[in-house]
Parts: C-alpha cells; structure tokens; sequence
C-alpha cells in the first residue's frame, strides 16, 4: 500500500476545513517544535521522522478533534524520543496538551507479549480510556499509521504489531463505535496475518465491483430520480463496498457462500432526519419487492455499540439483489467515528445514542452543556470522563465487562450469562477468594466458580446486586425456585429432597 507523506499545509488546510477559527499558531509551534526535536531521526520507510506525528495529527484533525488532541498528536513521540521534558511542553502548550502526551507516552510502554500480557494490556488501555478518552483517539491514530508503514518493518514485528492491533485495538475501536477505525486497524492488519485468505478475499471483490458495479450504479442513478420526485433534494446517495476483512468474517460465517452474502455492494442513502429513513424506505419498498425477514430497523433498535441505521434488501431491476442502507448524516458520523463524533457537535438538539450505557453518561453532559455558551469550550475544560459511574473488569481470557460503579461479583456473574450467575457458588477477584458484596474497582479481573449441582441463586443477593439485569433474573430464578419447589412437593417429594 503506497504510504501518503503529508505536509504540514496540508494538515492547516484540513484543520481550515474542519474547525471554525482553529488555533493554527498552535499547531505550527507543535509542529516546529516536533520536528526540530526529530531532526535528523529517519523512519524505516527513508522518509524523515516527522512524517509520523504529521499523519498522526492528520487523521485526529480529519475525526475533527479538538486542536488540543491534534496538538498532542504532533508531540505524541517527543518525551520518550528526545530530549523534551514534560515541563516545557506544559510551558510552551498548557496542561492539557502536556498531560495528553504524557498519557500517550505512558501507554506506549505497554508493549504485546503475547496472549499472557493480553489481559493486561487490555486493562491499561481501558483504564487509559477510562481517564481520558482522547488518549486513545491518539492511540489509534499512531497505531493506523504504523500499519500503513508497516512492510518497512522486520517480518517478525510485522506480526506482533499486527496481532495486537487485531486482538487490542480493533475491538475496543469498534466498541467505541468507530467503524471507520475498526475497519481500517482490522484490513490492514489482515493483510499481515492472513495474507492468503486476504488475497483471496481481495480477488474475490475485485470480481464482484467488476461484475456489480456498472449495475449498482443505475440503481443509484434510479434512487435518485425516486429521491427527486419525492422532493427530498438533501438526501445523497453512494455505493458502498465491504470492507475486506468485514467480508472474510462474513464468508467464514456462510461457508464460503458468496450468494448468501447481499451487501458486498451497498447502496447508502444519507437523508435529513429519522422521518425522512422511514420514509424512504417506503419509497424503495414501492419501488422494488423487499426479500422477507430482511428489513431492519437498526433506528428503532440500534447495536449495541450504538450504530443506527435502516437496512433493507431488495430485488432490484432484472431480479438482481441489492442492498439498501439508509441513516441520517448523524447517524452516518456516528457509525464512522463513533464516541469521536460526539466532540463533533457544535448545536444542540441531537439525539444520543440510545441503549449505549457508557455513552449515556456522554450524552448527558452534553445534554447539560449544550444550550449553554461556549459548548465547545465547556466540554474541552471539562476533561470529561465518559466512564464516569462506569467501571471496567475483565474475565480471565480478557473480556472487557462494563459496570456500574458499585457493582459485585453478582452483577458481573449475571452481565457474563444467566447461567453463570445461576450457578455461581464462589467468586475469585484477581485470584484471592471474595465474598460475593465485595465493591468491584476498575481493572480487577473476575473469575466465578460455579457449582452445576446449584439450583439457583442466592435471594440475599438482591440486598447489594446493583444491576437492574442481575436483579430481574435473580428474581425470575427465584421465582422458578419455589414453583419448582412447590411441584415438587405436589408430586410428594417434599422440601427436603431439595
Ligand atoms: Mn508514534
């Protein structure tokens, strides 16, 4: 993949696009002050270090973070390369500048080593997130760039770097809801892992744009015509391909099967509001037969990572089968960048993701902030922690489970399965015995012993289970407890055979 190098004129000129009255002086003093402390440092590509923090802050000026955030991006690599202290980058940026470059700084010196520091790595990059969200937005943007500049490296960490962006980077991308991201770390990355498989996936879209793709393009010249004769003239439509890796998964999932596949093409439809998606659908529906059981309403209840959309398939012109997605321009920021979109509204007045826990806590300092002056300003000073209220435990393969603060081994063991709290005898926090109200911190890791002999959880538990989800089932076991209870006594076996 050929490297793009760019110039810090190319990154004012993005800045100029994305943000009202940017600070440019910042970023050229960032900038100056970068590359004067990288001088002469070269990268394996030949090209000259500064290119790095320069595509660095490229892409967090192109997610329209902060100036801050982009700042920090230029500097990410000064404190640990050079001989740059922390004091003069709090001098000569400020605190917040300072300490985002700090954190970044601390979190590089995890480094993958293999499945047994897994679970810790993943800890310290929740934990990271959980202080500040923007470091790991810096995180990102530095781990895309050294994909991109990959094959420059040793075969060796080719396959550790691409590993951990695999296993570490790119779920908790997606989990954030930054699908844009996600699908980047993760073709990248399947390129080095998988090259057979990725070369096959390649080759086999490269037939399907070939084959689909002049008729694609009359359906979307047809939905545009439908589009102007319903009046709606903001809404836009493209064609969208699959990612590769997003197509392996998928493939892998349908045996192979590419028929069974309907959106390796997809034609998007990005309207004004919730009213016009439905809407619009109607219109595609008149338009073309939709295939049965294939309509979803991804508005009305989105992923769990927040994602929200209208999904239809439809059999098109000539009985061909064409996919339809259809969001608003909100909602289409939202699947892009996901938490990084939120730092993106300037007004007021939009709808939060619903059903997102830990965005929730987001969307309401938002909430809060948004009809007052200086927004943007506001949420910047705040150094908000989305997390807060949240806390993040780990089962012992790494999972990542999140909580509310207060949480107990109970609310764990049922956020894992039913099952696993039903059958939940002992608990384990970071391999000592606890008692089952032991308060949850952040970061501990869990393991639930379970008894299969149980019969069901323990009705004392409600007395500190905090989770709405663990309480309803530890009442809903109880209830099948004593209705169990009493047919059995009904068929004469009594309480003590219990
Ligand atoms: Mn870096």
């Amino acid at each position: 993949m050929p490297e793009i190098v760019h110039t810090f004129d190319e990154l004012a000129e993005v800045v100029r696009r994305n943000y009202r009255n940017p600070d440019l002086d910042l970023l050229r003093r960032a900038h100056d002050l970068a590359a004067s402390a990288h001088e002469g440092e070269k990268r394996l590509t030949g090209h000259a270090f500064i290119t790095h923090p320069l595509a660095v802050a490229y892409k967090l000026a192109e997610m329209g973070l902060s100036l801050n955030v982009v700042a920090a991006g230029l500097l990410h690599d000064v404190i640990e390369d050079t001989g740059i202290e922390l004091d003069d980058l709090r001098a000569q940026f400020g605190d917040d500048v300072a300490s985002l470059v700090d954190s970044v700084t601390k979190l590089k010196k995890v480094q993958y080593q293999g499945v047994e520091r897994y679970v810790e790595n993943m800890r310290k990059m929740f934990l990271a997130m959980a202080s500040d969200v923007r470091v790991v937005f810096i995180k990102f943007a530095d781990r895309l760039h050294n994909l991109q500049t990959l094959y420059a490296q040793p075969e060796h960490k080719q396959q550790r770097i691409a590993r951990e962006v695999m296993d570490i980077y790119a779920p908790i991308a997606g989990r954030l809801g930054m699908g844009e991201m996600k699908g980047e770390l993760e073709d990248l990355s399947f390129a080095y892992l998988q090259p057979k498989e990725y070369e096959r996936v390649r080759r086999i879209m490269e037939t399907r744009v070939r084959e689909k793709g002049a008729y694609v393009s009359r359906m979307i010249e047809r939905t545009e015509k439908l589009l102007a004769e319903a009046g709606a003239v903001e809404a836009q439509v493209h064609g969208r391909v699959k990612r590769l890796f997003s197509l392996y998964r998928k493939l892998t999932k349908y045996g192979n099967d590419l028929s069974k596949v309907y959106d390796v093409i997809a034609v998007r439809i990005i309207v004004g509001d919730v009213e016009q998606c439905y809407g619009m659908l109607g219109i595609l529906h008149q338009a073309w037969k939709p295939l049965p059981g294939r309509i979803k309403d991804y508005i009305a209840q989105p992923k769990p990572n927040g994602y929200q959309s209208l999904h239809t398939t439809v059999f098109g012109d000539d009985g061909e089968i064409v996919e339809f997605q259809i969001r608003t321009r909100e909602m289409h920021e939202l699947a892009e960048y996901g938490l990084a979109a939120h730092w993106r509204y300037k007004e007021a007045g939009m709808k939060p993701t619903e059903n997102l826990l830990w965005m929730e806590e987001l969307a309401a300092i938002q909430k809060e902030l948004a009809g007052k002056e200086g927004f943007l300003e506001q949420l910047e000073s705040l150094k908000i922690d989305v997390f807060k209220d949240r806390i993040f435990v780990f089962t012992p393969k790494g999972d990542v489970i999140d909580l509310p603060d207060g949480a107990t081994p109970v609310d764990f063991a049922f956020a894992i399965h039913s099952e696993i709290g039903n059958k939940m005898s002992q608990v384990k926090i970071n391999e000592r015995l606890a008692n089952m109200d032991t308060v949850l911190h952040s970061g501990d890791i869990i393991e639930v012993v379970t008894d299969r002999n149980r019969k069901g959880p323990n009705p004392d538990w409600l007395k500190f289970a905090r989770t709405r989800h663990a309480r309803e089932k530890i009442k809903d076991a109880t209830k099948h407890t004593v209705k169990g209870w009493l047919s059995d006594m009904l068929r004469g076996k009594g309480a003590e055979a219990r």
